[in-house]
C-alpha cells in the first residue's frame, strides 16, 4: 500500500493535539538511533525534516497517511522528541517535556508504539527505562533495531539476541534506512495495529 504522508502540525502542550479519530503510531528513540532516517525511508524526506526543524524537535510532530488518491486519513504518525544520552531521573528522562509521559499513557487512539533501539550497540538505560515504563502503562509496543546494515550476518544474529536479552522482549525487527531491509515487515507490523485498532 502506497501512503500519501501530510504534516498536520507541532504540539508542545496537550490541547493542541489533534483529534483522535484514526489509528495512531508513535515513533520514539534515543536522540541519533536513526529516527529522522527512518521516518525518512517510511513516508518520505519531507517529514524527517520538519521534525528537525528547529523549536520542533521538542515537540511531538503529528503527520496523517492516506492511501494514495482518497482524502480520508488512514493513519497518524507520531515523531516524538528523542530522548537523552543524559541524565535520566525517575521519569523517563529529564530533558523530556511533561506531556510526553501522559501523551504515552493516556492517548487513546494510540495503537502502537515503535520504540527504536542502535543494533550497533548495547541496551542503554534509557531504552530499557522506556520499555519498563511502556510495560506498567499496558501500552503496546514493537522494538525495532536501526541501522542493520551495519552488522555482518553473524554480528546482527549475535547483537539482537543481547538486545532482546537485555530489554526483555521476545521480538526485535531489524531495519536499515540505508538499504530498505525490514521495512517491508515493519509495515506489515504498523499495518497490524491499525486493523487491530479499527476493528475495536
Ligand atoms: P535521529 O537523531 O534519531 O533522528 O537519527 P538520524 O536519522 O539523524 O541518524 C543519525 C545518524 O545515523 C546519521 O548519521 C545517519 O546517517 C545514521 N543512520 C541512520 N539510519 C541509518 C541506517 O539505516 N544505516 C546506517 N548505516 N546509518 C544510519
Amino acid at each position: 500500500m502506497r501512503y500519501t504522508t501530510q504534516f498536520m502540525l507541532s504540539a508542545m502542550a496537550a490541547e493542541q493535539f489533534p483529534a483522535p479519530d484514526v489509528p495512531e503510531v508513535a515513533f520514539l528513540g534515543r536522540s541519533n538511533v536513526g529516527k529522522s532516517s527512518l521516518l525518512n525511508a517510511l513516508v518520505g524526506e519531507k517529514a524527517a525534516k520538519v521534525s528537525q526543524t528547529p523549536g520542533r524537535t521538542r515537540a511531538i510532530n503529528f503527520f496523517q497517511l492516506s492511501e494514495e488518491g482518497k482524502a480520508k486519513r488512514k493513519f497518524i504518525f507520531a515523531d516524538l522528541p528523542g530522548y537523552g544520552y543524559a541524565k535520566i531521573s525517575k521519569s523517563i528522562s529529564a530533558e523530556w517535556p511533561k506531556f510526553i509521559e501522559p501523551y504515552l499513557a493516556e492517548r487513546e487512539t494510540l495503537a502502537l508504539c515503535i520504540c527504536l533501539v542502535d543494533s550497533n550497540i548495547s541496551a542503554q538505560k534509557g531504552d530499557i527505562l522506556l520499555l519498563d515504563w511502556l510495560r506498567s502503562v499496558g501500552r503496546e509496543f514493537a522494538v525495532v533495531a536501526t541501522k542493520a546494515d551495519r552488522l555482518s550476518g553473524n554480528e546482527r544474529v549475535r547483537n539482537l539476541a543481547a538486545l532482546k536479552k537485555a530489554l526483555g522482549v521476545e521480538e526485535l525487527l531489524a531495519v536499515s534506512s540505508k538499504t530498505g531491509y525490514g521495512l517491508k515487515e515493519l509495515w506489515t507490523r504498523i499495518g497490524e495495529a491499525g486493523d487491530e485498532a479499527s476493528a475495536e
